[in-house]
């Protein structure tokens, strides 16, 4: 009979590979996790979590400018971000502890080090070489930069949670959540933003009115907004960086953050000595089970490049446990993936856009309200929030829900479970609202957009 060390090793300790290694083992599975960076992967030491942290220090600079609309005097406040970074770095590293813990007392064996296929049972993770019956690869992805002249000179987000002194002027390359996150986030912290990218609108794949309206708020704020603009060099001189653009002018920065994509971790991987395919994009390819092409390998999270979401990639990993292992199997919902923006102003998301649902039916109707939160009558800031819900007439179902203004993700996960469970708009009319919020506007939008 073939030995296996493990029934099933899993490569990267991320948000995919830690929740499959624990439910499996959890269920009997013999199991080792393999990791060569840090437990916790992306979301954990450089992504989801320390990302909101930063979003929440930024956020005090209007908190404090508001205050004062409410009666209160606030000295000038100071704003330090070694102490930030420190603050930061002690919870990522007690959550490192944490998973450490976690996987353990899931009776997971943790091995530190970098993972390489050897054949379609064989991992060589350091200096040992084990096998096994089944291997999970969860190893997401990594910032890609265009190969451009001075691309040396730039950062990517990973760079930006071991900033050591924040810039005067930051220039962001690049037009997705990264970009609008970052940009939110520094100059919520006092820092001269430029955001430069080649679309001619941020956030592609998101609703059009969210796009528009997220960036008239984003530049109300202040933040310098170039689209349709390539960056085609950067030069450095002593401290100073200078971007060159294809609509010859330049722009002075004192730091440059490319934000301009993933790629999926699979070089050195040993992808070629198993005989896994990979996709166009350098992903791996798995059917709707996470199977690569070679039966006992599969693949899950980033490193397929579908949804790159924590939350995805942690049902993915339950369903590929529950599939294999389980009492019964939990596929993924892929048509309902609420998302959130944690730009300033957030953007909440969930279903279809108005563009989407109105080339799949003829029967769309929109609703829209844009308003000023009641905060803000007081506050003297000028912050608006927007909010739109997509109809199909002849079924009345709720197809999209869109918003953007203050605590839109909150918002939008409790809509995310409406509409998954087939709310009409019949079903959001006779809802009782909650006086006064924000979000008691998607209960009593009653009167459709003009087309
Ligand atoms: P990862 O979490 O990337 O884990 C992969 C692990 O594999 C890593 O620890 C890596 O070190 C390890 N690894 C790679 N190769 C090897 C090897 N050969 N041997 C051993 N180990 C290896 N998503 C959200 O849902 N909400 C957010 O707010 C959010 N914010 C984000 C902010 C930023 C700045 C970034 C970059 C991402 C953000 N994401 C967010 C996306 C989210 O982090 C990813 O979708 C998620 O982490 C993917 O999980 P994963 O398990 O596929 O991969
Ligand atoms: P995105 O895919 O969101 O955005 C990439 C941006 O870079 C786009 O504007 C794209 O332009 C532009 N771009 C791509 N290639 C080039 C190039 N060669 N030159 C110039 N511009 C280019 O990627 P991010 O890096 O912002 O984030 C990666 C992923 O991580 C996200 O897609 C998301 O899945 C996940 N994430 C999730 C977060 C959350 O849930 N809150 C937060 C952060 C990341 P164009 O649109 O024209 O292609």
């Amino acid at each position: 009979m073939t030995h296996f060390d493990y029934d099933l090793l899993v490569i990267g300790a991320g948000s995919g590979g830690v929740r499959a290694a624990r439910m499996a083992s959890g269920l009997g599975v013999r199991v080792a996790i393999v990791e060569h960076r840090h437990l916790g992967g992306t979301c954990v030491n450089v992504g989801c979590v320390p990302k909101k942290l930063f979003v929440y220090a930024s956020q005090f600079d209007e908190e404090f400018r508001a205050a004062a609309g409410f009666g209160w005097s606030v000295s000038p406040p100071r704003f330090d971000w070694s102490r930030l970074m420190a603050q930061k770095n002690k919870e990522i590293a007690r959550l490192q502890g944490l998973y450490q813990k976690m996987l353990a007392d899931s009776g997971v064996t943790i091995l530190e080090s970098t993972a390489r296929l050897q054949d379609a049972h064989t991992v060589q993770a350091g200096e040992r070489s084990l096998r096994a019956e089944r291997i999970l690869i969860a190893t997401g992805g990594r910032p890609s930069v265009p190969d451009i002249p001075g691309k040396e000179w730039a950062v990517t987000s990973n760079d930006m949670f071991a900033l050591e002194k924040l810039p005067e002027r930051l220039l962001i390359v690049g037009g997705g959540y990264i970009a609008a996150e970052f940009a939110g986030i520094m100059q919520g912290l006092g820092v001269a933003v430029t955001i430069g990218y080649r679309g001619d609108k941020l956030l592609r794949g998101f609703d059009e009115d969210v796009r528009e309206f997220a960036a008239r708020e984003m530049s109300k704020k202040g933040i310098l907004l170039l689209p349709n603009t390539r960056i085609d060099k950067i030069e450095k001189n002593d401290e100073q960086l200078t971007a060159h653009t294809d609509r010859n002018f330049e722009i002075a920065a004192d730091l440059v953050l490319y934000a301009t994509g993933r790629r999926p971790n699979t070089d050195g991987l040993g992808l070629e000595a198993a005989g896994v395919d990979l996709n166009d994009q350098g992903a791996i390819k798995v059917d709707a089970d996470y199977r690569t092409n070679i039966p006992s390998i599969y693949a899950l999270g980033d490193v397929t490049d579908r949804f790159n979401l924590t939350p995805v990639a942690i049902a993915e990993a339950m369903a590929f446990v529950n599939g294999l292992y389980g009492p019964r199997p939990t596929p993924v919902d892929y048509d309902h993936i609420p998302t959130t923006v944690f730009s300033r102003p957030n953007i909440g998301t969930v279903g279809l856009t108005e563009k989407e649902a109105k080339e799949r039916y003829s029967d769309v109707v929109v609703y829209k309200t844009m308003f000023t939160p009641l905060k803000h009558t007081l506050s003297g800031l000028a912050d608006k929030t927007l909010m739109k819900m997509v109809v199909r007439k002849s079924t009345d179902r709720v197809l999209g829900v869109h918003m953007v203004g203050p605590d839109a993700g909150e918002i939008i996960q409790g809509m995310a479970v409406a509409i998954r469970a087939g709310a009409t708009k019949a079903v959001f009319d006779s809802t009782i609202g909650i006086h006064p919020t924000a979000a008691e506007e998607f209960v009593t939008m009653r009167t459709p957009s003009p087309d």
